[in-house]
Parts: structure tokens; sequence; C-alpha cells
């Protein structure tokens, strides 16, 4: 190991964007090594990757997996230690001997291994939007009050971070506009229901919600993107990351996703990031900025492309757009009790116990309940989080 080599914990390691981080991480032995791996129940997964891998830690949350990976790696005489439950995955996102973090576990599961990262001034790569949209104002304060390094791995943010200016302190104190950035535009790309007949979405099925065009992505965001909820909740991450207003942010639709994203200037330039939809460009991005290097994604081919297309977003057939972000321009608690009830929604969706388009009425129906409150810490946000929880739970046991 070398005295450049960063030291890595993968937050999520046995999800789509940890598999990716660490195709990534295996290109470059000489620049990384993996320090922890972390997983809720796929022991199994995170078993083949730590006899890849070598980590110090393997954190399962749930103790029955934590059993079993401890015995499987005992049987394959991997010398890793296998640690279980919230405080591990805190302790392996914070320890000393850690430069960087990717946060890529799924949901408000999230916000506390990502936060102790975030407190332990580390390099954190994040992926876990839901952290930002439920504390963005704690979040940013513990970023900079630490001086961590947040670099976004969402593709649209990375895309935008790529296309601002380099001296992001200014825009981080000033705000955008300080820096002549006229407006964001963040692409989409409509899902996999952009063209079905909204009279046929109370019929769709976790599975055809789940089959993505373009991303392969874990079930939660593919549900979200069917929904392009997960475009609201990336308006309110955009907010937080660049510090801009909702008003500043158009979302366009754009099906081939091949432009990430966008940035208009004052001056009337507009910068795009194009690549093929491969997650391992961003992540390859972050880990290396400010430098580059090869993330084993193809080149992309325009000509193979041939077009690209852009439309505005329909608010009939996607409701939960509109419900994210009126909650991003409520701000206070909206974002935290939006995630909350979605979180909930999805599960009942993808548990077959909700059709699709009672998403948006779950979430509707918690927002207006729920008064938006300014967040005053970290307590407050968990409470509004399980209140929204139980709500949406409540609705979904009536219907
Ligand atoms: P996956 O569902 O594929 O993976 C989620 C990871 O989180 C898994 O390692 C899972 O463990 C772990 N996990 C789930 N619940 C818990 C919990 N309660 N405690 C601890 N760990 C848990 O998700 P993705 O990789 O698709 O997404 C991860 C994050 O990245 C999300 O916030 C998503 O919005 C964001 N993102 C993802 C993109 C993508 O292309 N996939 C693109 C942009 C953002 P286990 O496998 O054991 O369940
Ligand atoms: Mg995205």
């Amino acid at each position: 190991m070398s005295a450049t080599t960063q030291s890595i914990t993968v937050l999520g390691a046995s999800g789509s964007i940890g598999v990716s981080t660490l195709d990534v991480i295996a290109r470059h032995p000489d620049r990384y090594k993996v320090f922890a791996l972390t997983a809720d129940r796929r022991w199994q997964v995170l078993a083949t990757q730590c006899l890849a891998h070598n980590p110090r830690y393997a954190v399962m949350k749930d103790p029955a997996s934590a059993r079993e990976l401890e015995l499987e790696l005992r049987r394959q005489g991997c010398p890793t230690e296998v640690l279980q439950g919230d405080e591990a995955l805190a302790q392996v996102a914070a320890d000393p001997l850690v430069d960087t973090v990717m946060a890529a576990i799924v949901g408000a599961a999230g916000l506390l291994p990502t936060l102790a990262a975030v407190r332990a001034g580390k390099k954190v790569l994040l992926a876990n939007k839901e952290a930002l949209v439920m504390a963005g104002g704690l979040f940013t304060h513990a970023v900079a009050e630490s001086g961590a390094v947040l670099l976004p791995i969402d593709s649209e943010h990375n895309a935008i971070f790529q296309c601002l200016p380099n001296h992001r302190a200014d825009y981080l104190q000033e705000g955008l506009k300080s820096s002549g950035v006229r407006k964001i535009l963040l692409t989409a790309s409509g899902g996999p229901f952009r063209n079905t007949p909204v009279s046929d979405l109370s019929r769709v099925t976790p599975e055809q919600a789940c089959a993505h065009p373009n991303w392969s992505m874990g079930q939660k965001i593919s549900v979200d993107s069917a929904t392009m909820l997960n475009k609201g909740l990336e308006l309110i991450e955009a907010c937080w990351l660049f510090n801009t207003r909702p008003q500043q942010v158009q979302v366009v639709v754009h099906p081939q996703s091949v432009i990430h994203s966008m940035v208009e200037y004052i001056d009337g330039s507009v910068l795009a990031q194009l690549g093929n939809p491969d997650m391992r460009t961003p992540i390859a991005h972050a880990l290396a900025w400010p430098q580059r290097i090869e993330s084993g994604v193809a080149s992309l081919d325009l000509i193979a492309t041939a077009r690209l297309d852009f439309s505005a977003p329909d608010y009939v057939r996607f409701p939960c757009l509109r419900l994210a972000q009126q909650a991003a321009e409520v701000s206070g608690m909206a974002p935290a009790i939006l995630n909350a009830a979605n979180e909930v929604a999805v599960a009942a969706f993808l548990q077959r116990r909700i059709r699709f388009d009672q998403i948006a009425n779950v979430i509707e129906q918690v927002l207006t309940r729920i008064e938006s409150v300014e967040p005053h810490d970290l307590a407050h946000v968990q409470a509004a989080d399980s209140e929204a929880r139980a709500m949406a739970q409540q609705l979904i046991t009536q219907w």
C-alpha cells in the first residue's frame, strides 16, 4: 500500500451503487484499499466481496445475517472481522483509519452512518440522497463544521457539480446567483411509464415499475424513478448541495439519459455533462476528484445515440413530482415527511399491498396531516420521520 492509497468504507456495499463502487476500486489497487464493507441482510454478497477485497471489517445491520457471515468467513479462512448493528455502521464510517466513505445505504437508514462520516471530517461520496432530503440543514451545517468534503454521486448532481465553477466555496457561501448561474436544468428520463396511458397506471406491477429503461438500480430508487418522486428528491438534494432555491431548478424530461444535467449561466451559456448511463462514471469522478481515472465505462457513441429529446414533465401522470416540489418550497420538515411517507408507500407497493397510483395518495395525505415546522435537531427530524411512517402505515392498513 503506497502512502497515497485511500482507505475506503463502502456503506451499502451489497447494493447497486456498492457493487459499482467496488468495480471501480478493483481497477485501481494502487490508489484504493477497502477498509470496511456493510450491508443489511445479503450476507452472501458481502462474503464474496470480503474474499475479493479483504477489508478489515464487515458490518451487517441484521444480527442473524451477521452470524451467517461470520460462519462463512471463518469457513473460508478470511480474516475480516464481522460487526453488527447501527453503532458498528457509524464506527466504520468514522474510524480514524478511513479517508473516504461511500454513502450508499438506501433510505433513511443511511442518515446516521452518513452523518457519522461527515462529523468525522471524511471525504463523503453521497449516493444516499434521502439523508440530505431528511436533514439537509443539519447535514450541511455538520459538513461546514467538520470540514468534510461532500461529493455528489447521484448522476445529475455529479453532472451539475462538474458544470459549476471550480470555486465551490463562493457559491456555497453566496448562493449560485453570485457565481453567474441563472438556473440548473435537472434532467429526468421519465422512467418506464413515460408513455403508458395514465388510466393503466393503477394496474402496473412492481416488476414493471422496477424495469427502468436506461439504468439498473435498487428496487426503491427504481420505483421512485417510475413515480418521478426521485426527481423531486433530487430537486431537494440539489438545493442543499449547491445552495440554491427550488425556483432556480428546472426539471427537463430527457428520455435518452445521455445528458446527466446542465447549468445555465447569465450570459446564456449552457454547460452539460454527457456520458453513457453507468454509475461508474460519477463514482470514478468523485473517488479521484479533482483528478480523473478510468471507470470501465464505454466511450459515448453520439452517432449511435443519433438524437437527444427534451420535454416538460407531465404532472397529471407524475403527481409525486409536484408533491415533492411543494415540499421543497415549504421546506422545514416537509421534505422529511414526504420522504418517510414515500418509503412506507413504496415498500407497500413492492409487497403488493397498495397500487402504484396510491403511492402519491399516501404521500399527499401524510403531508396534509402533519404540520411542517423548522427542525431544531436530529431527534426532532427522527420524531417527524417516525410520525409520518406511522401515519402512512395506518392509511395503508385502512385501505
Ligand atoms: P440497493 O437497494 O441496491 O442497495 C441498498 C444497500 O443498502 C444494500 O447494501 C442494503 O443491504 C443496504 N441497506 C438497506 N437497508 C439497510 C438498513 N436498514 N441498514 C443498513 N443497510 C441497509 O440501493 P441502490 O444501490 O440502488 O441505492 C443506494 C442509494 O443510492 C439510494 O439512496 C439511492 O437513492 C442512491 N442512488 C442510487 C443510484 C443507482 O443507480 N442505483 C443512482 C443515484 C442514487 P442488503 O443488500 O443487505 O439489503
Ligand atoms: Mg439520479
